[in-house]
């Protein structure tokens, strides 16, 4: 039985990176049939809506996609995309796991943990109006409610225990915001007691940032709301090789949309130069999804040599400093071709070769080694 899925390619670069999934999709030879359908600009364009009601129908009825980013106008123009699909069809979880690839990439390699976040309202509920007419002042609305707050709590809870998972931290800014982070902290600490196999703690947001950066191979599991959620998303991207490689998943709780964290970069637009890997690695959480272990494991290990082995690697991956740095970038299609030729050669029971230049090879980069500094 071949499963309908719904894609959808978005806008900028997704094109490209969701053509580059399916290319990896096909060598993998689940059997999946796509079922196109756009949203985003061009669409705005021609429909004067960027998210037709066909796109809400395709997912209601598949209840499995996968999407590239699409873009937002920002300050004007139409409301997101993104923040409408995950509101109409109460994608509440968005999981962002950020796991340091061959340690190439990264100053953190080994990095392994996950951004739980809840996606469906916050700062993000688009309640927003100017105070005067003069346009002088403006309200944003953070709303959070206990129903939301308890279920990405149990969400996230749930999903260190299937994961073997050890530790849920969740951050807020309870001192300051203390009607709604106080709201958040409450429900967090009363799910927190039905999980005692897990350890559970609380960050301050500004002091997560500071200790993600400084030493993020303490955390596993964060959980958080929907604005911080979405900053620390891409901070974690960042510290496990950059939004390239950074994939995510939308889950309700019958239906399951794949993205990655990145969005359509428009500049690179068209020019075959995109990292593919971050929408490869939506494909591998989708293909978990549907019950197809072996072959996201597959997947997974395909883009992992790959990027050890750097021969094909895109712009952001061939960084001058590296050990085997390619001469030249290669494009998004060819790495995507290239994964997927190794996609059934892979020796699952293999150790996964890393690749740790903190400890030698290291760019020389930083401001202990900047002249400028020297007295
Ligand atoms: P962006 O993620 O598009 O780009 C940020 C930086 O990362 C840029 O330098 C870009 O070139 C680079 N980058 C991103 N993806 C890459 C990839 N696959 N390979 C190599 N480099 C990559 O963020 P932005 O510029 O802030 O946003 C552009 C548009 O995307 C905006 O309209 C924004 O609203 C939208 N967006 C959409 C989503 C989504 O659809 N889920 C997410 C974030 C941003």
């Amino acid at each position: 039985m071949s499963h309908r899925v719904t894609l959808i390619p978005g806008d900028g670069i997704g094109p490209e990176v969701t053509n580059a999934a399916r290319i990896v999709a096909d060598a993998t030879g689940v059997p999946i049939e796509w079922e196109v359908v756009e949203a985003g600009e061009k669409v705005m364009a021609k429909e004067g809506t960027p998210l037709p009601s066909r796109v809400l129908e395709s997912l209601r009825k598949n209840r499995v996609g996968l999407k590239g980013p699409i873009t937002t106008p920002i300050g004007s123009g139409f409301r997101s995309v993104n923040v409408a699909l995950r509101q109409e069809l109460d994608l509440y979880a968005s999981l962002r796991p950020a796991r340091a690839i061959a340690g190439e990439g990264t100053r953190y390699p080994d990095v392994n943990l996950v951004v739980v976040r809840e996606a469906t309202e916050g700062l993000y509920s688009g309640v927003e109006h100017w105070v005067d007419r003069d346009h002088s002042a403006g309200e944003s609305i953070n709303i959070i409610t206990r129903k939301a707050s308890e279920r990405i709590c149990r969400f996230a809870f749930d999903y260190a225990t299937k994961n073997g998972r050890k530790k849920v931290t969740a951050v807020h800014k309870a001192n300051i915001m203390k009607v709604t982070g106080g709201l958040f902290q409450e429900v967090f600490r009363t799910v927190a007691k039905g999980y005692p196999a897990i350890t559970s703690e609380e960050r301050l947001i500004d002091n997560m940032c500071m200790q993600l950066v400084k030493k993020p191979e303490e955390y596993d599991v964060l959980v958080t709301t929907n604005l911080f959620g979405d900053i620390l998303s891409d901070l974690c991207a960042g510290l496990s090789g950059g939004l390239g490689v950074a994939p995510g998943a939308l889950l309700g709780d019958s239906m399951a949309l794949f993205e990655p964290v990145h969005g359509s970069a428009p500049k690179y637009a068209g020019q075959d130069k995109a990292d593919p890997v971050a929408e490869i690695l939506c494909l591998e959480l989708l293909l978990r999804h549907l019950g197809y272990k072996e072959e996201a494991e597959k997947v997974f290990r395909a883009v992992w040599e790959t990027i050890y082995e750097k021969k094909v690697v895109t712009y952001d991956l061939a960084l001058p400093g590296y050990t085997n740095w390619p001469t030249k970038p290669s494009t998004c299609s060819a790495m995507a071709k290239e994964i997927a030729r190794k996609v059934n050669d892979v020796d699952l029971d293999a150790p996964l070769k890393r690749r740790d230049w903190t400890s030698g090879a290291a760019p020389a980069a930083g401001l202990a080694n900047d002249k400028a500094l020297e007295a």
